[in-house]
């Protein structure tokens, strides 16, 4: 196939245009482009055995995964990210901290702090499979 230098140059030039709509599409997409995260730097991230964390998935980004703020702050590695769906918390690697909610940009929170005894939310995600019958 024969192209002029000019048919491509200026094929180079839309597809570059197409790329830069795209990017910007996406970022429009998720919606995170206009929320700020919380600057963590003098946050009080001390560990409360009573609390744990619990995802309220209706408002999360990361269902379109544009938003990964309290996966990557989360030093226990308790948040999994479930594309279309939103975030899972393991209770049993929480410890409390509650990060996770300070850096939601969000606004209700999509992960909030709950006493541990009474969650009951079904996008809690355990550690250990509950045992079958017979065992
Ligand atoms: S409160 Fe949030 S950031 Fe802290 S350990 Fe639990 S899930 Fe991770
Ligand atoms: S829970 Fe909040 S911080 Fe975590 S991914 Fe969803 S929107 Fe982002």
């Amino acid at each position: 196939m024969n192209i002029s230098r000019k048919d491509f140059f200026k094929k180079g030039l839309m597809s570059l245009g197409e790329a830069v709509f795209s990017v910007s599409d996406a970022l429009k997409s998720t919606a995170v482009a206009h929320l700020s995260i919380p600057d963590t730097a003098g946050f009080d991230a001390t560990p409360r055995e009573d609390m744990v964390a619990v995802p309220h998935n209706e408002h999360c980004l990361a269902k379109n995964s544009g938003c990964f703020a309290c996966m990557e702050r989360c030093e226990q590695d308790a948040i999994k990210l479930t594309p279309g769906v939103g975030v899972r918390v393991n209770q049993i690697l929480c410890n409390g901290c509650s990060i996770c909610e300070y850096v939601c940009p969000v606004n209700p929170k999509a992960v909030r702090m709950q006493p541990r005894a009474t969650t009951q939310e079904p996008s809690v995600i355990h550690a250990e499979p509950p045992p079958t019958k017979g065992e």
